[in-house]
This record gives structure tokens, sequence and C-alpha cells, in this order.
């Protein structure tokens, strides 16, 4: 009845009103028919935001695998990728030296998350017998500015225990939810699967460690970034190659020689190179020693048709190395 005796003008404002409720709902941050534009810096940020993702998102990452994501340059395109994304996944705690002077320069402030956020930082040059070397990273990282004065000690290599990537899995969860509210059910069970095969790996790996005579969990590494795995499972990084968190840094003669003999002094079983560094070094090390070296990965996956194209097969990959090593 009430419709029958609408004027004109009523029925017009009926109808601008309903396309101005449709001009609001596309205006919230993902259309139903559209997926986030997601880019991760490292292959392994990009793994996990990839499995909470799933089909939702459109996922870029920077770093090619083998990439050091300490010295990593974006060229234009990558600048670019970046600088158009909805959400930029980064691992933070200073690992991306990169990224920082872009966040200012380009205000992605809002856009950027840092996986690792809210995890206890290791601080200073961990478990090592290098302590005479603590400092000369902030000295190398050129182009930081005043952030080095705060954070350059911050051992930013918090995924080498599968414990902070549980924490990496709720900030991600949180930041696409927030960015998706329409798929943020789905990021959760992705996210409590994911949780569950996290923790049967942490298992996995003690039961692993147990098999290491207690008195061989040491690690001699490239650079020091087994920090949160030896924290974790018992272990003591006893010396790096290049002894900094960051592979930006060099060794001289002298601090290549010093090391030389504590690896002599501590009768270290094998040295474990990253899969993202310059090899020459540690096999010049490993002659003059007569120390076994192994190939581990450090900062990035491997390729997808690789030993270790995922985070989980990634852990798995360095434990069974070091259960080889150290018996
Ligand atoms: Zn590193």
């Amino acid at each position: 009845m009430f419709r029958k005796h609408q004027a004109p003008i009523f029925q017009f404002f009926l109808l601008t009103l309903s396309v101005l409720l449709v001009t609001a709902c596309q205006s919230t941050p993902v259309a139903p028919s559209e997926s986030l534009m997601i880019v991760s810096t490292t292959t392994i940020v990009g793994d996990i935001v990839q499995t909470i993702g799933g089909d939702h998102i459109t996922l870029t990452v920077l770093l090619p695998p083998g990439m050091d994501p300490h010295k990593f340059e974006p060229n234009p395109q990558e600048m670019a990728s970046l600088v158009d994304a909805d959400l930029i996944f980064a691992n933070g705690a200073g690992l991306e030296e990169f990224l920082e002077p872009l966040i200012v320069s380009n205000q992605l402030e809002d856009e950027v998350i840092n996986v690792s956020d809210g995890i206890e930082y290791l601080v200073g040059v961990h478990g090592t017998e290098n302590d005479e070397h603590e400092g000369e990273y902030t000295d190398d990282a050129e182009g930081d500015g005043e952030e080095d004065h705060d954070h350059g000690q911050i051992d930013p290599h918090t995924w080498t225990d599968p414990n902070n990537v549980l924490v990496w899995v709720d900030n991600i969860t949180a930041a696409l939810s927030s960015a998706d509210p329409g798929h943020a059910l789905d990021f959760q069970a992705n996210a409590e699967a994911y949780k569950t095969l996290l923790k049967d790996l942490d298992q996995w790996v003690r039961e692993q460690v147990a098999t290491i005579p207690q008195e061989n969990r040491e690690i001699v590494t490239d650079h020091q970034l087994f920090g949160y795995y030896a924290d974790a499972y018992g272990f003591i990084q006893v010396g790096a190659i290049i002894p900094a968190f960051s592979t930006s840094a060099e060794a001289s003669a002298s601090e290549i020689a010093a090391l030389e003999d504590a690896i002599l002094k501590l009768n270290a079983r094998a040295i474990f190179i990253g899969n993202t560094i310059n090899p020459q070094l540690a096999e010049r090390i490993s002659q003059d020693t007569g120390v076994q070296l192994y190939t581990v990965y450090t900062g990035s996956l491997s390729d997808p048709g690789g030993e270790a194209p995922t985070y989980l097969e990634y852990i798995r990959y360095n434990t069974n190395v070091f259960v080889t090593a150290l018996q």
C-alpha cells in the first residue's frame, strides 16, 4: 500500500541511497572478486604468508632464492611492486637493511608489517668466543643513520627457532584479516593448521638433537645466525667466520687468523656455511684447519625444486646436517 503512493522524488531518494550503499561497500579494503596484492621480502617470510593467505592473496616475493637479505637492494621494478602493494611483510628486527629508508621516503609505515614484532630478541653477539668483535657491525653498516645505535646489535634471524614463527603466524593472520575481513575465518583456519605443523616440527627437532652427544653441540657458522635455534635446542655458537650478525661485515686477515686459532683450540667438528654467501673464505679456513665444511640454508629457502623449498623443509634440512656433522 505504501509503495503505491510513493512520490517520484522519494523513489529517486531510495535509488540514490542504494547507490551510495553499494559504493560504500566497494570502498572496503577488498572487493569480493579481488585478492590482496602482497609483497614479502625473503622467501622464508613469503612461504609463511602464502600458507596463511592461501588463494585469497597474490604474493610477490621480493628476494630471489639464494639472495642474502643483508645485502639486497631493490631495482626500480621491485621498488614499484613495493609501493603498489596492499601489505608488505618483512622479517624486521633490522634484517632488511634496504627497507628502512624506503619506508620513510615512500610513506609505507602503514603497509609494512614486521612479522618478528613481539618476539623477545637476542641482543649482542650471542654465544660466541669472539667478543672482541662486538660493535663492528654498526661501523660497517652504512646508510642506516641513527637506527644503528639502537638496533645494530639485535639478532634478526628469528626464524631459526620455529617457536618464534608461531608469533609470525599470529602477526600475519592479524594483518591479513584486518585488510580482508571477509576471509578472516579462512586465514584463521590456515594459521591453526600451520601452527600444529610448527609444534610438530619443534618436537621433531628436539628428538633429532637428542641423538647428538651433549659435548658436540657446538655450531661454527659463516655469520651469527643460529642464535635462536641454539637457545631453543641447547647448542652453543662457538664462532663465526665473519664475526658479526651481518654478512655485510668483512673479516680482516688478523680476524681470520684469530678464528682459525679459535676453531683449532675448540676442536670444532664442522663449519656450517650458508647458501647466501660466497664460500671461498670458508673453504680457505676449512683447508687451513682441516675442519669439515657443510652447507646449510640460512637467509633463504632453496629453489622450488631444491632441498629446502619450504620453511618446514628448511628446518628439517639444517637439523639433519647438524645431526650428521656433529656425531
Ligand atoms: Zn643473516
